[in-house]
């Protein structure tokens, strides 16, 4: 935590810094000089270098950052960056009173990536209760300027949250309802500073008047399903993983004063006068000097650093003996519980009589703790990099059951009830054909554009699916039957089968099923299609062609009009000699894929079902794709070179595994408008984006690190490299709070093992 400006322009009678028992500001200087940024920089960045860290955080503090003026600001944030980025990631963020935020900071924030949190008490009344200028005039309207500046989409990525501190004599449901107002992605409920000696205002003749005061707002809060991150109640369920006020995680911050002191937590202020100082500086003392510290140290010590009282209360884990300095009385130090211990018992208590949030809600998983649920063991179990068969099978079972889902739909939309009539019969007689085509990559991509024509743009007119469908697994089965099947462009495309294609067909064609094969109708055509590999081709049916691989018969889908869904051109239907010598590549890259990561090759046999080759582009020779809604394909370009291929096939179907994964679970906190920068695009991206690419780039990772075992030019460049990419876009990831918590047990499972490659490939 930087004090980069040590006075304010409001004059709030609760704030610790100014009215509480330590005063060491008034010998500070007003702003934090260039030379002592300078110094604080090159410390951070020394251990960040030092340690190996992956991420420093750094929080711009006051009095109020925001009197340092934009250009002020920018001096110290270009600074920071410049020090300690060629070291570690640089999580930026600032604590604000917003008073004097304006468009230009807005601007500033974003364009050095800083989030902002923002100082603000609740509705009008209860703001002005403290928080005010020092003529005594209110700052409501000026707090809630700054917060709709932030809320603004082209800013939004820079709001990081409120924090409000709690006042027992403010109305908790106004109180709540004016932090919702504000949309905040994050609040943080602090307890006012109080100690022993100086214990906190108790108003009525309540015990535990801010448990109560808490608890009012909790239950509002689980009411209305949990709608924003309340950092104090999630860090107070089992398991919740704690802050610096709760729990028994060591203490991570340490703070440079405007006059390069290093100094302990903030909040020690309020203990005594000088609580929080080290004796230590910048420009003489490292991190690590300062870490040893007995104040510093002590906190890193979990239960045995608390008192007898703490170690024996059945909810220290959670508790944690509450705030460092809340502990505090004279003459005993800082060895009691907290003087809010009566308040923390009863919260803990209420919080505990509510069920724990859906994960719709909130995620069950913090990222540590063991597997507790089959979904922590689907993801914990792909967090490897590749994930089980048993995993990919759940995977491919669900994709199928939403297939399901989509077509009841459109039965819904259609009224084709003879199509569905004889599916639904098919699927009691032969339920392993009617699985056998709703699996077909492309079948989804057809309902979804049924559905929506809007969702998969360039797919031309949307047509019935049913009618083909059940043709396809009435062929497959060999069960006669009737349809009217819908044309498209002059042709009719049974999944997993082929697609006849005659001019002539209209609109719509009268399919029926025979011994062999199918009979066309459609005004004066008529055709018979024998699917016999040994029969005289039929005019017109191009038939599907399948890929003998290691993991076996694989499609080279290049007929199905649905594969159109990737965003960039699909080639044609191949010519044989084409599709003999991609289909020789493919198979060559599979037998790759088994020799350098044989993890994945079994994923690979596990779920892709098709390839789809892309069109040429002599701009672009190495492209490659997937598509959410078409699990168990992959689109790429006709690349002769197995070695290469098999790159491309490994990371494609990281993709392909994690589209399925986020059909299942939220993984990302919807709606933040988030954007991260990334060391593999000039673009910030979505956090989803990001989690996808460092998905992809693990299993890149792991194949180039087995070349390199294998001493292959290159490789290990190639390794080091996308190990950078993977690990910076983790730590971005985890940084940028953009995660639930399943999304962040995941990442984090998976950022260990990266670490345990990394350890392994030495
Ligand atoms: S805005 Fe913050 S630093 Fe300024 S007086 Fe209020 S509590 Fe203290
Ligand atoms: S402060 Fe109270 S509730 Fe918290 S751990 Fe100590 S004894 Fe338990």
């Amino acid at each position: 935590m930087l004090k980069v400006h040590s006075r304010c322009d409001l004059s709030c009678d609760h704030c610790y810094i100014y009215q509480h028992a330590d005063q060491t500001w008034r010998g500070r200087p007003t702003r934090m000089p260039p030379a002592t940024v300078q110094a604080a920089a090159r410390r951070i960045a020394e251990h960040a270098r030092e340690h190996g860290l992956p991420v420093v955080h750094v929080v711009l503090h006051g009095g109020e950052p925001l009197l340092l003026g934009a250009a002020g600001l920018r001096d110290v944030l270009a600074e920071l960056r410049s020090a300690i980025t060629p070291w570690a990631r640089l999580d930026l963020r600032m604590q604000t009173n917003g008073v004097l935020l304006d468009e230009e900071l807005c601007r500033l924030f974003v364009e050095y990536d800083l989030r902002v949190g923002v100082s603000f008490d609740g509705d009008r009344a209860a703001n002005d209760r403290h928080r005010v200028f020092a003529h005594g005039g209110s700052s409501h309207d000026h707090v809630r300027r700054a917060l709709a500046l932030l809320r603004r989409p082209e800013h939004r990525t820079s709001y990081a949250g409120i924090l409000c501190t709690v006042d027992v004599r403010n109305d908790p449901d106004r109180v709540y309802e004016a932090l919702l107002a504000e949309s905040p992605p994050r609040v943080d409920l602090l307890l006012p500073h109080a100690t022993w000696d100086q214990p906190p205002e108790r108003p009525g003749p309540e015990p535990t008047p801010y448990a109560d005061w808490l608890g009012r707002l909790h239950r509002r809060w689980v009411d209305d399903g949990r709608p924003v991150s309340i950092r104090m109640f999630e860090a107070l369920r089992p398991g919740g993983g704690g802050t610096e006020a709760f729990g028994l995680a060591p203490a991570d911050v340490l703070v440079i004063e405007a006059d390069g002191s290093w100094e302990q937590v903030d909040s020690l202020k309020t203990a005594y006068h000088g609580a929080a100082g080290t004796g230590f500086d910048v420009f003489d003392n490292s991190v690590d000097e300062v870490a040893r510290h007995p104040g510093v140290a002590v906190r890193q010590d979990g239960v045995d650093g608390l008192c007898l009282t703490c170690r024996s209360c059945p909810v220290v884990d959670r508790c944690g003996g509450g705030l460092y300095a809340h502990r505090w009385r004279t003459g005993s130090g800082f060895d009691n519980p907290s003087v809010y211990c009566a308040d923390l018992l009863r919260l803990i208590d209420t919080v505990d009589a509510y069920p724990p949030p859906t994960p719709a809600e909130s995620g069950e998983w913090s990222a540590t703790s063991p597997a507790t649920s089959p979904a922590d063991e689907v993801l914990d179990d792909l967090a490897t990099g590749h994930g089980s068969a048993s995993t990919l099978a759940l995977l491919a079972a669900t994709q199928l059951s939403i297939t399901r889902a989509l077509l009841a739909a459109c039965r819904d939309r259609s009224g084709a009830t003879a199509a569905w009539d004889l599916l639904v019969h098919l699927d009691q007689a032969a339920p392993e054909v009617v699985r056998a085509v709703l699996a077909h990559p492309f079948v989804r991509p057809g309902l979804v554009h049924r559905l929506d024509s809007s969702v998969l743009p360039g797919l031309g007119a949307a047509v019935d699916p049913l009618p083909a469908l059940a043709i396809a697994a009435a062929v497959r089965a060999g069960v006669p039957a009737v349809l009217h099947v819908p044309v498209r462009a002059d042709a009719i495309t049974l999944p997993t089968l082929g697609s006849l294609v005659l001019p002539g067909l209209g609109e719509s064609a009268e399919v029926t099923v025979r011994p062999g094969g199918f009979q066309v109708r459609a005004g004066s055509v008529e055709q018979m299609v024998l699917l016999d590999p040994l029969a005289p081709p039929s005019t017109g049916w191009l038939p599907t062609r399948d890929v003998s691989v290691p993991g076996g018969p694989v499609l080279l889908e290049d007929g199905d009009p649905y594969r159109d869904c990737y965003g960039q051109p699909v080639a044609s239907r191949l010519e044989v000699p084409a599709a003999r010598a991609l289909g020789r590549t493919l198979a060559d890259a599979w037998r790759v894929v088994h020799r350098d990561v044989p993890a994945h090759a079994a994923a690979l046999d596990g779920g892709l079902r098709a390839v789809v080759p892309l069109a040429p582009d002599p701009a672009r020779p190495l492209r490659s794709a997937t598509a959410r809604h078409a699990f168990g394909a992959v689109a790429v370009t006709p690349h002769p070179d197995p070695e290469t291929m098999a790159v491309l096939l490994v990371h494609e179907w990281q993709h392909a595994k994690l589209g399925a994964v986020l059909d299942l679970y939220d993984l990302v906190e919807p709606g933040q408008g988030t954007r991260i920068r990334v060391p593999w695009r000039p673009d910030p991206r979505p956090p989803e984006g990001v989690l996808q690419g460092v998905y992809a780039h693990l299993a890149v990772t792991q194949v180039w690190q087995s070349r390199a075992a294998t001493d292959q030019p290159d490789a290990s460049a190639h390794a080091a490299h996308f190990l950078a990419w993977t690990r910076d876009g983790a730590d971005a990831l985890l940084a940028s709070r953009s995660l639930t918590a399943a999304g962040e047990r995941f990442v984090a499972q998976l950022r260990h093992a990266l670490e345990e490659t990394r350890v392994g490939s030495r």
